[in-house]
């Protein structure tokens, strides 16, 4: 990360974050991730039940491994072995204190996009748990709310399905082909323009470039 990178990501983090909090968002920065780390554990009260779907962010500032190690109750997908195991954690995450998640893109004026494809981290983040807490490199902000469901179609999906590989269009190409393949990922694309009741959702923005 160079010094002008670091200056433009605070400089458009400043306008994004005053543009979060107009739509009643609650939003911080951390130029690093060590910063992030300690910024999200502070806003997780201990003894908090922790949902979470699209952490990729929030591995990579050790926020997983932290809620693992600390005073918390966790729901971990990841940790548990059949589909049933998997299919309940993910619904007891509907009833979580709060829930994880990224972005697969943000527009400078404080929209959020977020493709799915099961659609339970989407239904998180409109409805259930208390607290919706978002983890986001600058690297997610787009200038236009246009131009941020292009990043999440057009990048962020055909990213994910490198990581998933299954066999749509884009595992193969790289790039979207607006398929209707049984396997899809791209089933709900969820904006999410403001936020009620008022600082429900919270953004952790991370000054270096974090997630697909
Ligand atoms: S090709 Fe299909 S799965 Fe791939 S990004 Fe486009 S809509 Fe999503």
């Amino acid at each position: 990360m160079t010094q002008m990178h670091k200056l433009y990501y605070e400089k458009r983090a400043n306008i994004l974050i005053k543009n979060l909090k107009s739509r009643h968002f609650d939003a911080y920065y951390c130029p690093t991730k060590e910063d992030a780390l300690k910024k999200a554990l502070e806003l997780i009260p201990e003894e908090s039940t922790v949902g979470w779907g699209g952490v990729m962010s929030a591995h990579q500032i050790g926020l997983v491994e932290a809620l693992h190690q600390g005073n918390y109750h966790p729901i971990d997908r990841d940790r548990l072995t059949t589909p049933e195991e998997k299919l309940q954690a993910a619904k007891d995450s509907m009833f979580a204190d709060v829930f994880l998640t990224g972005a697969n893109a943000l527009s400078l004026d404080g929209e959020m996009v977020n493709i799915d494809g099961t659609g339970n981290r989407v239904a998180a983040i409109v409805y259930g748990p208390k607290e919706v807490l978002v983890i986001a490199g600058m690297n997610k902000v787009s200038d236009t709310l246009e131009d941020a469901i292009t990043r999440a179609r057009t990048v962020a999906a055909p990213l994910n399905q490198q990581r998933f590989g299954l066999n749509n269009p884009c595992t193969a190409t790289g790039t979207c082909a607006d398929c209707k393949s049984e396997t899809c990922i791209c089933n709900q694309i969820l904006i999410t323009r403001h936020c009620r009741p008022v600082g429900r959702i919270k953004f952790i923005l991370v000054g270096e470039d974090l997630g697909l």
